[in-house]
């Protein structure tokens, strides 16, 4: 037993020196200290243990490493909760347990008759939420399901002596993965903050199946996922995992965003919702702009752009498109814009990479300053104030329009200068913006210049440069118009 005890922490001792070294760069110095505690308590030990596995599984999947996503605040938030465990302050705590099908709690719940028996079908578990996970033991086939409505859902299920996980989008189904297990077994699906992720337990620990995207930010319901009795299913049960909280992509340490209750990047800030935006601007072919439009690009050239330096743009064009490539820098018109309206396509590479704000994306900024972020949201979930169509690090779009990966999507953007006398701000600038002709930001005010994790008071500017950002991503624009936007006489 001591012997086993003493592997287990040398283990984790191991493992965590080379996540303090490798990944958390701030900690560098500092190993021997949390060392030291993860020997002296064993719940401590084990949370980081889960935390490092969680990470090689990320790794596995060719995700990038999620504790690159985390700052230190919601780093140290982690420990902090750690020494909760430690001392019982914090546990895992069950939301909805019915042990043996007492059929309380239940929504289409039903008797079958002649036989004693119910039917269970859902239980609703309302908007994703982080770390809470649903299990369920059987001891023959069927297994528990999470669903977002019309053909979109993920479930783990037992059929023949093979566990599966399978997730659904819009009725394609893909498998994430499965395994043999006989007798009895215990099931479990769950939500980390960013991923879905499949388990199973014929005894003893967990395995892990697979992890996948989620399908869409709505409300979601639970259930069994078999039409069968749940006789031969118990322990059904709905959990909050206390050690999986802190994984959620985005920031705790930045300034409070003027008039809201978040702070830039908020990682807890509400989701948008994601629709569907069906196809009211062109996605196929490019539309063609209005007489008066000034065109920027019309997939010929890339005459009207830029670099910083006033240099010509490094953008690779192709048929019909130009896009970013290694080290392209980001690229600018050469003509300077105070009111307009904005026409620009775009798309994000179809084989996804990355995740977070590391998949697909760029942006377009308006005067130079204001970005309406370009990403790739297709079930990737990020901070709501930086995705996309987001006005980015200040506002969340109403809705998330996004288009799948590789599908060309549009912006439709007025912006209104804002205006200044004597150096201060008197009318503040103005954004609307459509998603793919859906409506993202309704005459939204931006209250100074906004950035990656900064929200500053306004400097005067005058007219300035439409922007297109390189953020290491190859993502394509092309049918980029403008029409600029001059007082109506
Ligand atoms: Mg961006």
């Amino acid at each position: 037993m001591i012997l086993n005890r003493l592997a287990t922490d040398l283990r984790v001792l191991i493992d965590l020196g080379f996540f303090c070294i490798e990944c958390c760069p701030f900690l560098e110095k500092r190993p021997q200290i949390l060392a030291l505690a993860l020997l002296l308590h064993k719940p401590f030990s084990e949370l980081f243990y889960l935390l490092w596995l969680e990470c090689l599984r990320l790794s596995d999947y060719g995700e990038p490493f999620i504790f690159f996503n985390m700052n230190k605040i919601t780093f140290f938030a982690v420990v902090a909760l750690s020494f909760g465990l430690v001392t019982g302050q914090a546990a895992d705590r069950v939301i909805f347990e019915d042990s043996n099908f007492s059929k309380e709690g239940w929504s289409g719940f039903a008797e079958v008759p002649g036989t004693g028996g119910w039917e269970i079908r859902s239980r609703d578990l309302g908007d994703l939420a982080q770390a809470v996970v649903q299990e369920v033991t059987i001891e023959g086939s069927g297994g528990i399901f999470l669903s977002a409505g019309s053909g979109s859902y993920v479930s783990v299920f037992r059929s023949e002596g093979v566990v599966y996980a399978v997730r659904s989008r819009d009725g394609e189904r893909a498998p994430i993965g499965q395994a043999d297990a006989d007798g009895t077994i215990s099931l479990r699906l769950g939500f980390d903050g960013a991923f879905l992720i499949y388990e199973y337990r014929a005894s003893g620990e967990w395995n892990h199946l697979g992890k996948s995207d989620i399908i869409g930010v709505v409300s979601y319901t639970g259930g069994i996922s078999t039409p069968d009795r749940a006789s031969d299913m118990s322990g059904y049960r709905i959990i909050e995992l206390e050690s999986l909280k802190g994984v959620r992509f985005g920031y705790t340490n930045t300034h409070k965003i003027t008039g809201t209750q978040w702070v830039v990047h908020d990682p807890f800030r509400p989701q948008p919702r994601q629709i569907n935006p069906g196809t009211t601007t062109p996605r196929d072919n490019p539309g063609t702009p209005p007489s008066d439009a000034i065109v920027l690009f019309d997939g010929t050239n890339l005459d009207a752009w830029e670099d910083g330096k006033g240099n010509a743009s490094k953008w690779t064009l192709r048929d019909g498109f130009f896009e970013c490539g290694k080290k392209s820098g980001t690229i600018q018109t050469k003509q300077k814009f105070g009111s307009v309206q904005l026409h620009i396509e775009w798309a994000s590479p179809s084989v996804v990479k990355g995740s977070s704000q590391g998949r697909g994306n760029s942006g377009v900024f308006l005067a130079g300053l204001y970005e309406v972020q370009v990403q790739d949201n297709y079930d990737n979930l990020t901070y709501p104030d930086g995705q996309a169509s987001a006005l980015y690090g200040f506002r969340p779009p109403r809705v998330n329009a996004s288009r799948p990966p590789g599908v060309w999507q549009a912006y439709d953007i007025i912006f209104e200068m804002p205006e200044f006398e004597e150096g201060e701000v008197v009318k503040k600038a103005k954004f609307t913006v459509f998603h793919n002709g859906v409506l993202t930001q309704h005459a939204v005010e931006i209250p100074g210049v906004l950035g990656h994790k900064k929200n500053i008071p306004y400097k005067e500017h005058g007219p300035g440069s439409i922007q297109l950002q390189d953020h290491g991503n190859p993502v394509r624009y092309r049918n980029i118009w403008i029409r600029e936007l001059k007082p109506i006489q």
